[in-house]
């Protein structure tokens, strides 16, 4: 019975999905590094802002910040309740998710990898994709307190099998936005009109959530709304390529996709949407994809 959760990372993912805990939850803690946020989230949905030592005695802990090396930073020192569980939303690194599992059996504490999909809209919705690695009985234990952000929840493996999947999705997401900023700017460069373009494309076998959702909402409009930032993308095609390294495997597409999101990336400001990652191409062919 999940008496208490906590909230930590109250970002651009973590304060929507900490906003549905409340509505099956009694006791919500969040904390932020930023405390205000925690302080904006009390009162907007009914959570407690507490310390962090105090948001980690809940039954589960959930954290979402941008990398492991974060994560890891912040529960080194941390003495937790034996029994509770952490569920990191983090899409981190397979072998960090291990030394955590390892350092938090210690304290006889469940430690569950589970980043998710689905961007912010989906964290507003509460349809995220939930892909989980680690602990099984943990798993089945968390599971109602994921059930309040997540629709698709999968337990895809042991401590690390979550993270791998996140960064091998995300590898996909940029290899797609590539293959679609090239696709669309030899297009434009043939004199296509790229809106009906996208329409026969969307009802073909080319198509890709890059298509359907990314070009029309983000890229052909000029907005670019910053809800995933670029280094984001980046760090988890690093992660997928570096998973790929290990297993020894040609990966040719893998690694083309990194250098490029990394490329993107440096180029760009570091508070830039992933979508923006096309302005790479539209400099070279001097094109703009709308
Ligand atoms: P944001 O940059 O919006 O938020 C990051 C959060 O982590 C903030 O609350 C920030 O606190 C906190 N934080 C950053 N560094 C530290 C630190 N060293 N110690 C403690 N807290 C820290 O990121 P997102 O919410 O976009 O992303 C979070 C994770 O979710 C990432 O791993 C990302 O790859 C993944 N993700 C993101 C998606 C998206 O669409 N945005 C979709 C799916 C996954 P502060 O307020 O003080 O800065």
């Amino acid at each position: 019975m999940i008496q208490s959760v906590a909230f930590i990372g109250l970002g651009a993912m973590g304060y929507r999905m900490a906003a549905h805990l409340p509505k099956h939850f009694e006791t919500v803690y969040v904390w932020n590094r930023t405390f205000a946020k925690a302080e904006e989230h009390a009162v907007e949905y009914g959570t407690q802002a507490v310390a962090l030592e105090q948001a980690v005695q809940a039954d589960i802990i959930f954290s979402c910040l941008p990398t492991s090396a974060d994560v890891e930073a912040l529960v080194q020192g941390l003495s937790l309740k034996a029994g509770s569980i952490w569920v990191d939303c983090t899409s981190g690194v397979p072998d960090a998710a291990r030394h955590l599992e390892e350092a938090l059996t210690e304290q006889g504490v469940i430690f569950l990898d589970a980043p998710v999909s689905g961007q912010t809209i989906g964290a507003e919705n509460g349809t995220l994709t939930v892909m989980v690695g680690g602990n099984a009985e943990g798993f089945e234990k968390a599971l109602p307190a994921m059930q309040a952000f997540g629709k698709l929840i999968k337990h895809v493996g042991t401590s690390g099998a979550g993270f791998a999947v996140k960064a091998v999705n995300n590898m996909l997401l940029a290899v797609n936005l590539c293959a679609a900023a090239e696709g669309f700017t030899t297009l434009k460069a043939h004199g296509v009109d790229l809106n009906e373009a996208l329409d026969c494309i969307n009802a073909s076998s080319g198509k890709s959530n890059v298509t359907e959702t990314v070009l029309r909402q983000r890229i052909l409009n000029r907005s670019f709304p910053v809800t995933f930032a670029l280094p984001l993308l980046a760090k988890d095609t690093g992660i997928a390529l570096d998973l790929a390294r290990d297993a020894k495997l040609a990966v040719p597409l893998l690694a083309l996709g990194q250098s490029l999101m990394q490329a993107a990336s440096n180029l760009s400001d570091k508070n830039s949407d992933f979508s923006s990652a096309v302005k790479m191409y539209e400099s070279w062919s001097n094109i703009t994809i709308e």
